[in-house]
């Protein structure tokens, strides 16, 4: 392991000067690495004359963009840490976030002020700088939490680089601390595994909050290839995404299969011309087979590869998909074998490893995992195990079987997480988010499976006062505290929830429930 994730870009502008670095479609720009380099320089110096510097967290709250890129590395660069946060999600959830954080600096949609604004805690949203291309730079709170380990002549590889923060199950998302180091462990085994070269384009389909977009912001840069920044429109609206894939000649393209089933069933694959793809990579889900056979008919030619890993790992796990998938084989797809330099191991209930074949939780250890979670000591112990050697081993909640030919197959969660168009939801928060309606005495949300392969998410609320919400209202109410993607789908008033025995709520008769 050789660089930090800002030498990355330093590197590239050295080697691959005029090569694109950026392009964006969607506003018609680009830029070169020489050019990037430039902008990042800058930038870092504006954040630096507002004293931004090594141990910061600074968020982002902006649509993506070259100049989101660049302010990415731009606060790399001062030996900050970038807190992205979801740009679409309600104002309350973001300003949290960056509490939680402490960030001492905002990079924010300028549109995105208002909104910020109002559900800033405390003194008001200070604008410090106008960025240009509609990106302001704004106070956020004063350096409180400084990170005693950093800035302490520590290798810069130490430093945090990034804290994406996911859902969590108390009601708080959870911000997954990743170092230079974390983030490189990955990056390097993605280098020698798919081994980009400068000409290939790759897309950037995820948004920055999400972790699949370190492979897209760092991949190409660290083989000054291009980078094809996929806006919501086409994210939206799987025609456009797949006339874009095409236009822009992709060639390595990186996504949840949810969003690869939506392009083989709307995306009018028949219609244009994939030839330049050359690299299908998916994670973040189980790709059902059938979906993936629909897909293998218009993208016959690309390699495919299954990456598994939660937040906390980067990818831990990966599996090549074989060339012909043998007919009537649904069998998911294996996560396959250890990667980004680390190790695996399966336990039962106990922490006693299970023998080969035999269902146990995946235990993951090695350089991709994350350091901590950020400003929650208990929640980090309690994430990992050490064993009797004190390796240290990040408890995934996933299920898994190992079989001597494909590594591991993915068996199913432990908790109350799910996945819904590709991103994490820990039903609980919804929940502690229903619990502040005023009319909510009790909430309880399940998700179970439609005939399509995806997900319903019902809400069941019994209520202390007043005559039940209508769907509108509900909807609403949860839009002003929940990013889209975690909004029930339905809704349901029975008296009281069912429970338990021991008094817990109930949620198997739940499932039973008439719907
Ligand atoms: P996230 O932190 O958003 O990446 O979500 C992590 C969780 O998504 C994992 O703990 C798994 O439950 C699930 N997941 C991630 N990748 C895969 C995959 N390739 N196959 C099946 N499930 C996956």
């Amino acid at each position: 392991m050789t660089t930090t994730l800002s030498v990355i870009l330093r590197n590239a502008a050295q080697k691959y000067p005029h090569q694109n670095a950026i392009e964006d479609p969607d506003r018609g720009n680009a830029v070169s690495y020489a050019g990037l380099a430039t902008r990042v320089l800058e930038l870092s110096q504006v954040l630096g004359r507002h004293g931004a510097g090594p141990s910061d967290r600074i968020g982002i709250c902006a649509p993506k963009s070259i100049a989101v890129v660049a302010a990415i590395f731009a606060i790399l660069e001062v030996r900050a840490a970038y807190v992205p946060v979801d740009p679409t999600a309600p104002g309350a959830r973001n300003a949290g976030i960056f509490a939680d954080c402490s960030v001492t600096l905002v990079v924010l949609a300028a549109d995105l002020l208002p909104q910020l604004r109002s559900a800033w805690d405390g003194a008001s949203l200070e604008v410090l700088e106008d960025l240009g291309d509609q990106l302001l730079l704004v106070r956020g709170v004063v350096a409180t939490n400084r990170d005693a380990r950093e800035g302490g002549g520590q290798s810069p590889m130490d430093d945090i680089a990034y804290v994406l923060y996911t859902s969590g199950s108390t009601g708080k998302p959870k911000g997954v601390v990743h170092t230079h180091r974390s983030a490189m462990s990955f990056i390097d085994w993605c280098s020698l595994t798919f081994a980009p070269t400068s000409s290939d384009r790759f897309s950037s389909h995820a948004p920055f909050h999400f972790d699949l977009s370190i492979f897209d912001l760092y991949l190409p840069a660290s083989h000054g290839a291009t980078l094809v920044l996929i806006g919501d429109a086409a994210g939206k609206q799987p025609r456009l995404l797949g006339s874009v894939i095409a236009r822009e000649k992709i060639s390595i393209w990186y996504s949840t299969p949810s969003v690869l089933r939506l392009l083989s069933e709307y995306g009018r694959l028949d219609q244009a011309d994939f030839s330049a793809l050359r690299l299908v990579l998916f994670a973040g889900e189980v790709f059902p087979v059938k979906h993936f056979r629909a897909l293998k008919q218009f993208w016959p030619h690309p390699e495919y590869f299954n990456l598994y890993g939660p937040t906390e790992t980067n990818v831990c796990t990966f599996h090549r998909l074989p060339s012909h998938i043998p007919d009537g084989s649904e069998n998911p797809f294996p996560i396959g074998l250890p990667c980004s330099g680390d190790r695996a191991i399966v336990v039962d209930e106990q922490g006693l490893e299970v023998q080969r074949g035999s269902e146990g939780e995946l235990l993951i250890s090695g350089g991709s995992v994350m350091r901590e979670y950020w400003n929650l000591p208990e929640k980090t112990n309690d994430a990992f195990v050490a064993d009797a050697d004190a390796t240290h081993w990040y408890k995934t909640g996933d299920f898994v079987t190992e079989s001597a030919a494909d590594g591991y197959i993915f068996c199913g969660r432990r908790d109350r997480m799910v996945k819904r168009r590709g991103y994490r939801v820990e039903l609980g928060e919804i929940e502690a988010m229903l619990y502040r309606h005023p009319s909510v005495a009790e909430a309880a949300v399940i998700a179970q499976p439609d005939s399509d392969g995806g997900l319903i998410v019902t809400a069941f609320l019994s209520l202390a006062t007043g005559s039940r919400p209508s769907l509108v209202a509900m909807k609403g109410f949860c839009a002003t505290h929940l990013p889209s993607y975690m909004i029930p789908d339905r809704f349901m008033y029975p008296d009281a929830l069912p429970r338990t025995s021991t008094d817990k709520v109930d949620y198997q008769r739940l499932r039973e429930f008439p719907q």
